[in-house]
């Protein structure tokens, strides 16, 4: 089936499916695979330098461990906000690992080789642009701050250095290739409402039990919830699971949170769409990629494997 609708496809992590995430390298891939959007999580240094890392420590994809053995906090793990952009340099990533020191994904880019390094967000928006440039494309930037409220608990802005460097970078306005996610409705309304921003913003929602913030969002995603957010953000970022459920009898269900959101004029962008965390009843990424585009109508989706979802969709 082929359809006129723009569907969006934002790199999650780069091409994290083939490559470490947030790597130059995974970026480059994604950019090469005609995504529309590269997604970046970003943290601060010590020196006040935002990078692109997904956790606000270092321990599950670095070596940081044999590295800075005594450097941890009282929890075991070793923050980014501790280590200077010069110490974090120095460090190897590798594909994320679990508590245990295992894989997340077995299958994925062999843990061991020493390739990779963490980028800041002015080097991954750098080699974007420069990619744009050299292809003639306009691929985007979608960047998460990771938890805010916990930065500016360590005396942080860490939305304020976001936005000011995207304003760096040419990012200004909803007409510009840029979207700030959050799951913290508070900072959503901290970059509009006090920094100002024009950017797209974008209402993640989580499931209440994953403590990401203290935002209820069985209300976000409610009739009244999503009018309260309307008129602040462009469009919602919710977890494929809230659009549609997968059970073994039967073809999946669909939820109304993708049309209502869609009425009042919110895109809906689901996360995330691995090609290697499937039920086997879905039938691969590529009927994943077709259902969720015609079946549930969905606006995006975000995917650690780009190339499979595009080549299903044209
Ligand atoms: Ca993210």
């Amino acid at each position: 089936m082929t359809t006129d609708r723009k569907f969006t496809v934002i790199a999650h992590r780069g091409a994290s499916g083939y490559l470490p995430e947030h790597t130059l390298e995974g970026v480059a891939m994604a950019h090469a695979m005609g995504v529309d959007y590269i997604e970046q999580d970003v943290v601060l240094t010590r020196d006040n330098v935002l990078i692109v890392l997904h956790d606000l420590y270092l321990d599950a994809v670095t070596d940081v461990a044999d590295r800075f053995p005594d450097r941890q906090r009282s929890d075991g793990r070793r923050y980014a906000i501790d280590f200077t952009l010069e110490e974090i340099r120095s460090l190897r990533v590798h594909e994320r690992v679990d508590s245990s020191g295992n894989a997340e994904f077995p299958g994925r880019y062999p843990h061991g080789d020493a390739l990779f390094r963490i980028p800041t967000l002015a080097e991954e928006i750098s080699l974007i642009q420069g990619l744009n440039r050299s292809s003639g494309r306009n691929v985007g930037v979608y960047i998460e701050p990771k938890s805010p409220a916990w930065h500016r608990s360590e005396g942080r802005d860490l939305v304020g250095e976001l936005v000011s460097v995207l304003n760096h970078f040419g990012y200004t306005g909803r007409e510009d290739q840029a979207c700030l996610q959050s799951f913290d409705t508070k900072f959503l309304q901290y970059a509009r409402h006090e920094l100002h921003s024009d950017l797209k913003l974008v209402q993640l929602i989580g499931d209440n039990s994953w403590g990401e913030s203290d935002v209820d969002f069985d209300f976000i995603r409610s009739q009244k919830g999503l009018e309260s957010i309307v008129n602040l953000v462009d469009g919602i970022g919710p977890w494929l699971l809230q659009v549609m459920h997968i059970s073994k009898q039967k073809i999946p269900d669909i939820s109304d949170l993708t049309a209502r959101a869609q009425q009042l004029g919110l895109f809906v962008h689901a996360y995330t769409l691995r090609a290697d965390e499937l039920p086997a009843e879905i039938g691969g990424i590529g009927n994943a990629s077709r259902f969720l585009l015609h079946n549930v109508g969905l606006d995006g989706v975000f995917t650690d494997h780009p190339d499979q979802v595009i080549r299903a969709l044209v």
